[in-house]
């Protein structure tokens, strides 16, 4: 089983002429809601393709919450730990302009009562899963409560770019970031990323920070994964300790490139949640990570051939479909 453990918004989009400028008003479009939030997307994504997921989170009491509810449920998601508390449901409101570019305010709301008090009250659902996943629009502290206290497999998706502690760090396998993320971490650390167009570089430098694996998205150009070369590879999930490693050389990396599918992009929003919902539901299932990855680009792939987040992620009957086109 899949549990993803973070943030559930109501997606407001509404087009706009222009930004407007400090005291300005401009007129928008109607606002257009659906639901989003990188964990409920991702739960979305991965319950769509037929995983057994659970989603671990918070939502108000109000319209938006009760659509990220529907949504969820709709894809299969277990919500036995989905909690209404006494805040708004998250939002981020999107404007887009003529140019196709966006400004976004987000308001994390319900999100923030994520906290290490609620993840301890939730522990039975996400302490012996499988595989957990976790990104970082809820308090960081909580991320790393769930990080070092999982005895499964932990995939975190750095995003939004954000601080990661150590023991974060050591515990992600994978690290999953797009170019911008991995730019801010190996920045943060002080690291050099290596040349700009040797992402091969960039992945084996983001391994040094300390995760298990690594796999850094390129939108249409695909992932790099980068893992450890480990002798012990067959040990049982159950018994991983985390911190026990030695530093990898980088002679003892294996980084294997793995292709997009080429489509017509259509609307990217969501493309990074779909592969990360969609690896994890691989990963689950006992595939390597190369495997998994190469899922998840087929997932994303279709994703950004139709508008939206959640109503964009295929299901699996879609996936064999577009497979076959
Ligand atoms: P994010 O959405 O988090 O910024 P990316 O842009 O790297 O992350 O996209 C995540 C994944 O989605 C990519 O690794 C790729 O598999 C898929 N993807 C994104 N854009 C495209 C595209 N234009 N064509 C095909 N696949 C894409």
């Amino acid at each position: 089983q899949v549990v993803v453990v973070g943030s559930a918004n109501a997606d407001l989009v509404l087009d706009i002429d222009h930004r407007p400028a400090p005291g300005e008003t401009v007129i928008g479009s109607d606002v257009v809601t659906t639901p989003g939030g990188k964990g409920a997307n991702q739960a979305v994504a991965a319950g769509k393709v037929g995983g057994a997921v659970a989603f671990v989170g918070c939502v108000g009491d109000d319209d938006h919450g009760a659509l990220l509810r529907d949504s969820l449920s709709s894809a299969g998601v277990d919500l036995t730990d989905l909690r209404t508390v006494d805040a708004p449901t998250g939002t981020a409101t999107i404007m887009v302009t003529p140019d196709g570019e966006n400004s976004i305010i987000v308001s994390p709301g319900a999100n923030r009562h994520v906290t290490p008090a609620m993840l301890e009250e939730t522990r039975s659902s996400w302490g012996a899963a499988p595989v957990v996943v976790l990104q970082l629009e809820i308090p960081v502290e909580s991320v790393a409560v769930v990080a070092t206290g999982a005895r499964g497999r932990v995939v975190v998706n750095a995003a939004p770019a954000a601080r990661l502690g150590s023991a974060v760090l050591a515990a992600a396998d994978p690290l999953v970031v797009n170019e911008s993320e991995a730019a801010f971490l190996l920045e943060d650390a002080g690291a050099a990323a290596g040349p700009a167009d040797d992402t091969g570089a960039t992945a084996r430098a983001l391994l040094r920070l300390g995760p298990r694996s690594v796999v850094l998205t390129l939108g249409a150009a695909g992932a790099v994964v980068a893992e450890t070369r480990r002798a012990d590879a067959d040990r049982p999930s159950d018994d991983v300790r985390v911190g026990d490693e030695v530093p990898p050389a980088d002679d003892a990396a294996e980084v294997v490139r793995v292709p997009a599918l080429r489509v017509e992009a259509v609307d990217t929003t969501g493309a990074g949640d779909s592969f990360v919902g969609a690896l994890a539901v691989e990963l689950a299932a006992g595939a390597t990570l190369e495997r998994a990855v190469r899922l998840a680009t087929r997932v994303a792939a279709v994703a950004v051939t139709r508008r939206g987040a959640q109503t964009s992620f295929p299901t699996l009957e879609e996936l064999e479909r577009a497979a076959t086109q």
